[in-house]
């Protein structure tokens, strides 16, 4: 009896143990990528056909002024109303647009469409400086709808509520009447849906003062771009929405960020054929012929081994693909 009971006991710690090398060896082949050198980030980044430089890459805050400038110029003839989206892929390196897939990509679809694609960068200042605020999440998009760095702001890392002193553009468009409503989409609570989140005091703002800014928190990204497919798709749909779609961020966090992971690959392609549907669905707006869409697809950082928020130039550097004709000097 005793004998029996030992081999049952062997027979589960086998069965454990390969059932827990099945699901660690793959976490762990790119965790740490030797391979992923800074040599070969700058190989790909001249493969994808950025119309800069890294050197001069564009601060990821100038998209508040794209966005400004967007809904402070006159419509032109024949528009009826201004919209505006921000696709966001969050943790997406400036690298692994290179893996566009044909007729799933919304970088792909925007391209053909004669848009603008630029190399951009998180940290508060450029590659190689060391960077003044995480290359992280809360950081990244809120300076890019701010308009600020962290140095104003205060949002150096994660898990800081930001003051009321500097808004996002979510809630200025709407207070000073350029826009009737906006909505903000994602799956991570760090924005607004725990304590110390990036927005808790703004999402409070908002809801004190009645501004039509809804912020809406998502199971997860499949959730979030079901969420954002109906929203445009209303005949009424926010003015301005901003969405993020995390799959690069989470597969890179699991198995990590590098153009040799396969997974992390196929993650960007995840969130790129969201974003494709997402333009799809607001070409197909009835009403489409007679707004002016300025759309927008970018990244909050980048991302090295599993994590980012240091200074590499993979986690540094990010990107702008703008409808619109975009200057910046
Ligand atoms: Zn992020």
């Amino acid at each position: 009896m005793k004998k029996k009971i030992l081999i049952i006991a062997l027979a589960i710690i086998l069965v454990g143990g390969i059932i827990a090398s099945a699901i660690l060896i793959p976490k762990m082949e790119y965790a740490k990528d030797s391979g992923d050198t800074e040599e070969l980030f700058r190989q790909n980044v001249a493969l994808v056909g950025y119309e800069n430089t890294i050197e001069n890459a564009v601060p990821q805050t100038e998209l508040y002024n794209i966005i400004k400038t967007h809904f402070d110029s006159p419509l032109a003839d024949g528009k009826t109303e201004k919209k505006a989206i921000i696709i966001g892929y969050d943790g997406c390196r400036a690298d692994v647009l290179t893996e566009m897939v044909d007729g799933k990509s919304a970088v792909d679809t925007l391209l053909d469409d004669g848009a603008s694609i630029n190399l951009a960068y998180c940290g508060g200042v450029n590659y190689p400086a060391p960077n003044t605020q995480d290359t992280s999440t809360a950081p990244g998009w809120c300076s890019i709808l701010t308009g600020v760095w962290a140095s104003e702001h205060g949002i150096t890392a994660n898990g800081i509520t930001k003051s009321l002193e500097y808004k996002t553009l979510l809630t200025t468009l709407v207070e000073e009447n350029k826009i009737d409503s906006s909505s903000f989409i994602t799956k991570w609570k760090g924005h607004f849906d725990r304590n110390n989140a990036t927005y808790n005091e703004e999402k409070d703002y908002c809801e004190e003062n009645n501004l039509n800014v809804s912020f809406n928190r998502l199971k997860n990204d499949e959730a979030s771009h079901e969420y954002t497919l109906n929203e445009v798709s209303k005949k009424d749909c926010a003015d301005f929405i901003f969405v993020i779609y995390e799959p690069t961020d989470s597969t890179g966090h699991n198995y990590g960020f590098t153009i040799n992971n396969p997974r992390y690959k196929e993650a960007f392609n995840t969130a790129d054929q969201y974003g494709f549907e997402t333009i799809n669905a607001i070409k197909q707006r009835a009403t489409y012929d007679t707004e002016d869409w300025l759309i927008i697809i970018t990244s909050d950082h980048g991302g090295i081994g599993t994590d980012h928020g240091g200074a590499s130039i993979q986690e540094r550097m990010t990107f702008i693909i703008t409808n619109k004709e975009f200057d910046y000097e």
